[in-house]
């Protein structure tokens, strides 16, 4: 069914993810315009249309850019997932300030940056619901990920201070906190990595990219309305 034309939890609702075009943001975006969500998906490169998703070529690192989308959509949207992220591993001493610099502005500034521009329609609607990817990382630290580990923690601390100004005015903020995921993200890591995780995971499988679509949806949904400035692991036990 066409996002936005049906019935289903989010039918009426539009909505804006931020990238989009693969992994696990893909995956969300897909399952909302399954559930009736008018879906625009914000990433660096426009992806082909499919399913009732509508592609923005947006750098949410950059003010302007993200700016320029959000005028460019049919109305404001009720619904966010601020889901863009990158890694640039190395350990804390071999790593550079541009690997610091840019990671740090795609997941936390860039996930500002979105929620700031999005923030006034939904206040001014008395409605919105946000969801910020975060990483069970950004709880525990990681070697090798000072620079990742810092900025999905920082998400956290954006997660709770907008659930505080924003819950007043109709509007909830969570995170979803994923454990390891195999997307092309989890695939750059080497083999041994990814077998630690299956090792630390208490279900002794590791969470597919549905699996984290489902959490960010219950979030998004009216069955969480009274749930804001949460942080939802969806680790299989990972980190417990
Ligand atoms: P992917 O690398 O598969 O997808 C990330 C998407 O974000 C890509 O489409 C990428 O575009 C886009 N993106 C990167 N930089 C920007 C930017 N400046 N502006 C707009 N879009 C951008 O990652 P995953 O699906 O694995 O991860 C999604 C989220 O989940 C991330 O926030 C990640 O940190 C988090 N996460 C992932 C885990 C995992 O194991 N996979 C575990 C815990 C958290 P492009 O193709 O151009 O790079």
């Amino acid at each position: 069914m066409a996002g936005g034309q049906g019935a289903g939890r989010f039918a009426g609702k539009c909505a804006v993810v931020t990238g989009g075009a693969r992994g696990i943001g893909r995956g969300i975006a897909d399952r909302l315009a399954a559930e009736g969500a008018e879906v625009h998906v914000f990433d660096r490169e426009a992806a082909p249309p499919g399913g009732g998703v509508t592609f923005h070529a947006v750098d949410v690192t950059r003010a302007a850019s993200v700016q320029e989308a959000v005028a460019r959509l049919p109305r404001p949207p009720a619904l966010l997932v601020n889901n863009a992220g990158i890694t640039r591993d190395k350990s804390l001493v071999k790593m550079s300030d541009e690997d610091w610099d840019a990671v740090l502005a795609v997941n936390l500034k860039g996930a500002f940056l979105v929620l700031r521009a999005l923030a006034p329609g939904m206040t001014a609607a008395g409605y919105g619901r946000v969801v910020n990817i975060t990483s069970i990382n950004g709880q525990r630290g990681k070697f090798g990920q000072a620079n990742y580990a810092a900025s999905k923690a920082g998400l956290i601390g954006l997660t709770k201070t907008a659930a505080r100004e924003l819950g007043p005015k109709g509007v909830t903020v969570n995170a979803v906190a994923p454990g390891m995921v195999l997307t092309e993200m989890a695939m750059q890591l080497a083999p041994e990595f990814r077998q630690k995780a299956l090792d630390e995971s208490q279900l002794k499988r590791l969470p597919e990219v549905e699996d984290i679509a489902a959490a960010v949806l219950f979030l998004l949904s009216d069955g969480a309305r009274m749930i804001t400035g949460q942080v939802l692991r969806v680790d299989a036990g990972q980190y417990l």
